[in-house]
């Protein structure tokens, strides 16, 4: 897409740090570097979010991520890895090109903060199981 960041980042229009490339994947340092390694792999075609990614494209793209996890991991002296992704603005999705966003995580005051709020208390294991019901009922493979 011509207006596209990352895709402008895929043709080399725009400078990047690469971390990994192949025919169908690129995998760069995130400007931001909330901590230090933190990088994105995308598609090099141009899906939008998780809603666009088809299965070819998804199985190409996570098929890369755990030998570039176990690369930062053997690089930097990291105690845990966040892999985060947001699809939409709502979500905080800025770059609407799929990317996942591989985090190194260092110690409590590093620039990531885990915070789920649970809601446990307002699901019975019936509700669960009809939930999880009509999300599988919903899937479309
Ligand atoms: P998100 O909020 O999940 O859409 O994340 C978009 C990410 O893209 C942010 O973390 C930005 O720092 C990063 N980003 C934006 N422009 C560039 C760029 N030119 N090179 C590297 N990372 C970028
Ligand atoms: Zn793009």
């Amino acid at each position: 897409m011509s207006d596209c960041i990352f895709c402008k980042i895929i043709n080399g229009e725009i400078p990047s740090a690469k971390v990994f490339e192949n025919d169908d994947v690129l995998a760069f340092l995130d400007i931001s570097q909330v901590t230090k390694g933190h990088t994105l792999v995308i598609p090099k075609i141009h899906k939008e979010d998780v809603f666009d990614l088809d299965t070819e494209t998804a199985e190409k793209l996570f098929s890369v991520v755990p030998a570039i996890s176990r690369a930062l991991r053997s690089e930097f002296d990291l105690k845990g890895l966040n892999m985060i992704n947001n699809n939409g603005s709502f979500a905080g999705q800025e770059v609407f090109h799929y990317h996942l966003h591989l985090v190194p995580r260092y110690d409590e005051k590093d620039g990531i903060q885990k915070k789920f709020i649970s809601h446990q208390a307002e699901y019975t294991p019936d509700d669960l199981q009809q939930i999880a019901s009509a999300i599988n009922q919903a899937i479309q493979i």
